[in-house]
């Protein structure tokens, strides 16, 4: 029998079909989470004007030699008025927070060091102030330009927008923001055996789970998922719904089961008929029977139907390919390194365990969260970690190390 396709040239093989998709615009209260198709340039300073970083009085520092310093209040500013007034000697103006600091003005006297009490700030400003504390030139004023000077690249092409970044975006004045045309995943599930969960159990049926896993998991990766509902293991029905994801043009197809060789597999030969495989074995547990090829010249990528391997199929294998698609720098997720608190065993092919991993004194140590069996997802569903056995080894004894890969909330 030849040789199984590696883990690592079955990813090659995939992530190669693809290219990041066109850059389109969105407004800026949809922009979260949505990748950056372009360098951000500064068209402003930021702040874009010297203005005071406290309640209190805008004073010429060197009026402030000898204590108490007696200021005539020439004027009266709010944040979002300018002033029409410039500061002279012995002259002083009251500035609320954000306020534009006057001409004339180089330092702010916090309200606290005034005669004038912190609750008397909403009163009408007097008409004299004395000053309790010296300041220096400079002190309480936030400058132009102090955050970021204009033609800053402030945000990088490829960053994954979060919530402060809209913020700044916000304070620059952009409103229509280049991001990455998000993936449209065409999802097939197929399974004579399959019931909707809201529907009672037959004799001999499951309920279908991979519908929710892999939607859930495309769109937690940034893609759309475009439903072709539930198939039966029939030739007809499953040539029919890859027919209207070709029509929609989707950029993936991702088909649930039907790939290995039962006699009741059929999704390999449907494709077959209007399209090409160029593998469907790949050496991994769970999930070796993994098909890829095309469909009408759409990518498509056939997971194996047990849950557990179909989860593990899409993390390792349309994760990065989505990531790449939706404009991410860095495709792959981040792995890590774990010692093993437990002898593990396999069967020889690249395997993702299911595992528990805990960092005790800064070392991670995992031990594995239950039976392995690739339609096991409670195991999944305790595991914070899938857990890396190389091909080629069948057991590791307490203390190896190996690399994982965290469930987080980034990943899945
Ligand atoms: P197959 O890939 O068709 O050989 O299916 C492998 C195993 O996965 C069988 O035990 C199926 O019953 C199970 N299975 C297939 N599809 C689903 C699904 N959508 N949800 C849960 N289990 C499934
Ligand atoms: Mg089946």
């Amino acid at each position: 029998m030849p040789e199984l396709l590696s883990v690592k040239e079955a990813q090659k093989l995939i992530l190669a079909a693809f290219e990041p998709l066109p850059a389109v615009s969105v407004e800026l209260p949809r922009a979260a989470a949505r990748i950056l198709a372009e360098d951000m340039r500064a068209t402003t300073d930021l702040p874009p004007f010297a203005n005071s970083s406290m309640d209190g009085f805008a004073v010429i520092a060197s009026d402030l030699e000898r204590m108490p310093a007696r200021l005539q209040v020439i004027a009266d500013i709010p944040a979002g008025i300018v002033p029409a007034v410039s500061i002279r000697q012995g002259q002083a103006a009251r500035v609320m927070t954000g306020a534009p600091i006057p001409d004339g003005a180089n330092a702010v006297v916090p309200i606290e060091n005034t005669d004038l009490e912190r609750n008397q700030v909403a009163d009408p400003p007097p008409a004299v102030v004395n000053i309790l504390r010296p300041v220096r030139s400079g002190d309480f004023i936030r400058p132009r330009g102090q955050d970021l000077h204009k033609d800053t690249v402030f945000l990088k092409k490829g960053r994954r927008l979060q919530p402060q970044d809209i913020g700044l975006l916000a304070s620059l004045g952009f409103y229509n923001i280049p991001v990455y045309a998000r993936p449209r995943v065409a999802l097939l599930v197929t399974g004579n055996e399959l019931v909707h969960p809201s529907e009672p159990l037959a004799p001999g049926k499951i309920r279908d789970a991979n519908s929710f896993i892999l939607s859930g998991l495309v769109e937690k990766s940034g893609g759309e998922v475009v439903s072709l509902g539930v198939a039966p293991d029939d030739p007809a029905v499953i040539r029919e719904r890859l027919e209207t994801a070709a029509e929609q043009q989707v950029d993936l197809i991702l088909t649930s089961a039907g790939v290995s060789v039962g006699a009741f597999d059929f999704v390999r030969s449907v494709i077959l008929e209007n399209g090409a495989l160029t593998f469907w074995q790949v050496n991994m547990r769970p999930g070796k029977p993994l098909a890829f090829g095309s469909y009408r010249g759409i990518p498509l990528v056939g997971l194996p139907g047990n849950p557990v391997s179909a989860y593990a199929g899409f993390l390792v294998f349309i994760l990065p390919v989505l990531r790449k698609m939706a404009g991410y720098l860095e495709t792959n997720p981040t792995y890590q390194k774990a010692f093993l608190a437990q002898e593990v065993e396999s069967d020889g092919r690249e395997s993702y365990l299911r595992a528990i991993i805990t960092n005790r004194n800064n070392r991670l140590e995992a031990v594995l969260s239950g039976h392995q069996g690739s339609g096991n997802i409670y195991a999944l569903v305790q595991a914070n970690a899938l857990l890396i056995l190389p091909s080629g080894v069948k057991s590791l004894p307490v203390g190896s190390e190996l690399q994982c890969l965290f469930l987080d909330d980034d990943i899945g």
